[in-house]
């Protein structure tokens, strides 16, 4: 990931670019996706509508400081994230405004959509990602892992590997479990799992995996693109590392696999609005659902929609869980004062 300091310059480099007449037909995107496939999304929209796209990159991070440093003069209209806790907390900080539309809300399900109190969602998820159990074969049977609460049992002591705790990803998988145990017993299952640790918690999902292929540990929790990824890899090496380790679908007998999202946003003060719900729209459709999806080895969000992807289809279908994922977002601060009780770094 790139620096928050290099996001901003690149940033305020990009910005003496974007046009601020409200009446030309420009849309101004800040993305925190950077995917080769994303270009023919944006491209077909330009073609389609006859609206020109801006877009600066930046990280989850970088995005939301420069909103808040913009204010009412950002030229921001659509907001590309991905997690829900980053879509929630961009909510409740005010840098989005609701989006009342028939089509989103036909398309998008419900549980993938901010709350709406009838002025509409603040964010639309677009594609849906799994937090998989990633785990040796070797070593481990899949009976023993095939759910999150089995990986703070005791049996597992010492085999365990994850990213940092207070990362998105496991922040919103931390707060799924409250939502569907209760505070106390979240809160034990997380002392469990930091006493099942194989090591500090480092890294990212793909270090994860690759730690399981090495033998450094057992069982690992990843984002399901990152297996998919490698999968798909065009380095023998990469493809080696997806042979040695198993890969399940958590709570396939219970609440379901804990799944998150890469969501789009109208800017608090979008200065090309109806553009912006426009984009929004364009992308639910079916021709972007494939691309937005695909890119990133992820799920259309729009039921329906199939992804042409070797991966995803080797992968399999699972059944996921349907807690709204607003929900999810809002645990995050009380998830994130578990963490520094137990010691989850
Ligand atoms: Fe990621």
């Amino acid at each position: 990931m790139r620096s928050l300091a290099a996001a901003l310059t690149a940033l305020a480099l990009a910005l003496p670019a974007l046009p601020a007449a409200a009446q030309e037909k420009v849309l101004n995107i800040y993305s925190a996706r950077h995917y080769q496939t994303d270009e023919a999304l944006y491209a077909d929209f330009s073609k389609a509508s006859g609206i020109r796209i801006n877009r600066v990159d930046a990280d989850d991070a970088g995005i939301l400081a420069r909103l808040k440093s913009e204010g009412a003069a950002s030229p921001a209209d659509v907001i590309l994230l991905v997690d829900a806790a980053r879509l929630w907390r961009a909510e409740v900080d005010g840098l989005f405004q609701p989006v009342k539309s028939a089509q989103l809300d036909s398309r998008i399900p419900a549980h993938l959509r901010g709350k709406d109190d009838g002025a509409g969602s603040a964010w639309f998820g677009m594609s849906t990602r799994a937090r998989v159990v990633v785990y040796d074969k070797q070593r481990i049977k899949r009976e023993d892992v095939d759910s999150y609460a089995e990986l703070a049992d005791p049996k597992l002591k010492g085999q365990l590997c994850t990213r940092s705790g207070s990362h998105p990803y496991n922040v919103s998988l931390f707060g799924s479990m409250l939502e569907r145990i209760g505070a106390e017993r979240t809160e034990a299952w997380l002392k469990g799992l930091v006493d099942n640790m194989a090591r500090a918690p480092k890294g990212g999902d793909t270090d994860q995996i690759k730690a399981v292929a090495s033998g450094e540990c057992a069982v690992a929790i990843s984002n399901s693109y990152y297996v998919a990824r490698l999968m798909r890899s065009a380095k023998p090496e990469d493809r080696a590392v997806v042979e040695k380790v198993g890969v399940v679908f958590p709570d396939q007998q219970s609440g379901g696999t804990h799944v998150n999202i890469a969501g789009a946003a109208v800017a608090k003060h979008a200065p090309h609005r109806d553009a912006a719900v426009r984009f929004v729209e364009y992308l639910a459709s079916d021709s972007a659902q494939r691309h937005f999806a695909d890119g990133n080895n992820e799920w259309p969000a729009v039921s329906g929609v199939k992804a042409d992807n070797p991966a995803l289809q080797a992968l399999g279908d699972f059944k996921s869980e349907v807690l709204p994922i607003s929900r999810i977002g809002m645990n995050q601060v009380r998830v994130q004062q578990m963490l520094d009780r137990v010691g989850y770094r």
